[in-house]
């Protein structure tokens, strides 16, 4: 299968080039040519099947035309070594669980796969030079990512993250792991670390003598696997007898998990619509209600993972239905909360049904509260464990939330990090004395 550059200025890739390069050279998102649809059996019998077995068909799907089945069932179910619960949370409404990975968020299920497919894509191209991946994190991507490309052969990974600017959990998250992790603490903020990966993969010096490539939702590898667990939802809710329309509601930042998901329904997955949730960042609610996409400065707020004021994929959303925003909004409905909204939901449900939800995945229970009609069950995603804000659940709910013994352990780590300024010139230095 070939895949296009939603710029249409790049020439088609093959999958093990999308995954190399990540980006377009037309600075475009890759795409696949096109999306195979899952025959009507597969969706009879989907709870007979485990998540695994789900996975391995879907995955099949998508990459089966390029990766023989054994070698992709094998990068599959090695992702997938941990769990993707549906908890009913009120009436009608499900929590599908995403944080029982490494790093106890969503993104796991990207990185690990991503980690896997570049290797296998890296092998495939005969060329044994090591692919440096550059990850500048906030704090949640550089984890994921970290403890994703942990000792995958072939693949350095360098995160960058701010100074003082990220909680000692997520510090830890990425700076004890040591092997082909390498940590580089700048002295400046989320944007410069940025500016510096962005630097790098523009400077032709850089590019010649290393093979540069990030580990964001924009690499295919890294987005589509996400699909996975739609259909593993899907199938929790038959097995549990439930009949009716289903709407997934996905607390959104850079669109790639909801993306995943328009094209699991594209497949033939039977979701009726979806619910984008937004923070204050509500660009694609404006765009929903307006048609004008104008996207600006994020602004902070509690479920900071979606502070994003230009998604990155929604490149990818226009891509898939042809521009035409009249069928986007057919399929997509979108809502936005601000941090006063997110926190007395947390409170309520807490208090109502004992569940506990973090901000982001408030954002999406929030959104079947007001999208869901009569008739229909309502899916949220929670993208990630309370414990990993313990700060800002604490203080709502007025009592202590259980830290899992996976989060305490990397506190047990030794820190290894190297200090590093905003200036451009000195993470080249950085970059060139790796490779004397
Ligand atoms: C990254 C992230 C999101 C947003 O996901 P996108 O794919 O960027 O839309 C939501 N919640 C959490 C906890 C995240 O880490």
């Amino acid at each position: 299968m070939k895949y296009y550059s939603t710029n249409h200025n790049s020439a088609n890739a093959t999958l093990s080039d999308a995954i190399i390069k990540g980006l377009a050279p037309d600075k475009g998102l890759y795409m696949p040519e096109k999306i195979n649809v899952l025959p009507e059996r597969f969706f009879a019998d989907i709870d007979k099947l485990s998540f695994q077995e789900i996975a391995c068909r879907v995955a099949g799907a998508f990459f089966g035309e390029d990766i023989p089945q054994n070698e992709l069932d094998r990068i599959t179910i090695d992702t997938l070594n941990f769990d993707a619960p549906l908890i009913k949370v009120a009436e009608n409404i499900y929590s599908l669980e995403l944080f029982h990975g490494p790093t106890l968020a969503f993104k796991d299920f990207g990185a690990r796969f991503m980690a896997r497919m570049l290797a296998w894509s890296i092998h495939q191209s005969g060329d044994k030079e090591h692919v440096t991946v550059l990850v500048a994190t906030s704090g949640d991507t550089g984890s994921a990512v970290a403890n994703g490309f942990l000792g995958i052969d072939g693949v350095d990974v360098i995160v960058l993250y701010p100074k003082g600017k990220v909680s000692e959990i997520q510090e830890k998250q990425f700076t004890t792991l040591g092997r082909n992790i390498a940590a580089l603490e700048v002295d400046g903020t989320f944007d410069d670390c940025q500016h510096l990966v962005k630097s790098a993969f523009m400077d032709v010096e850089l590019n010649k003598k290393f093979k540069l490539t990030s580990a964001n939702s924009i690499n295919v590898a890294r987005f589509l696997p996400q699909a996975f667990y739609y259909f593993h939802a899907y199938a929790q809710l038959r097995r549990s007898g439930v009949e009716g329309d289903v709407v997934v509601s996905v607390p959104s930042g850079n669109f790639g998990n909801i993306t995943a998901g328009l094209f699991g329904k594209r497949m033939g997955l039977p979701i009726k619509r979806f619910i984008a949730a937004n923070n204050r960042n509500d660009i694609f609610l404006q765009y929903i209600r307006t048609g004008v996409y104008a996207p600006r400065p994020s602004v902070a707020t509690m479920a900071n993972a979606m502070d994003v004021g230009d998604p990155s994929n929604f490149a990818r959303v226009l891509a898939l239905y042809d521009n035409d925003i009249a069928r986007i909004r057919a399929d997509i409905e979108a809502f936005a909360y601000d941090d006063a909204q997110i926190a007395e939901c947390i409170a309520r449900v807490y208090k109502a049904t004992g569940y506990l939800l973090e901000p982001h995945g408030a954002c999406g229970y929030m959104g079947l509260e007001n999208g869901l009609r009569k008739n229909e069950t309502g899916i949220f995603l929670e993208t990630a464990h309370p414990a990993k804000f313990l700060d800002r659940v604490e203080p709502i709910i007025g009592s202590k939330v259980m830290i899992p013994d996976k989060l305490q352990k990397f506190m047990e780590g030794g820190k290894q990090s190297i200090e590093i300024s905003s200036d451009f010139a000195d993470f080249k230095a950085f970059l060139n004395d790796r490779k004397r």
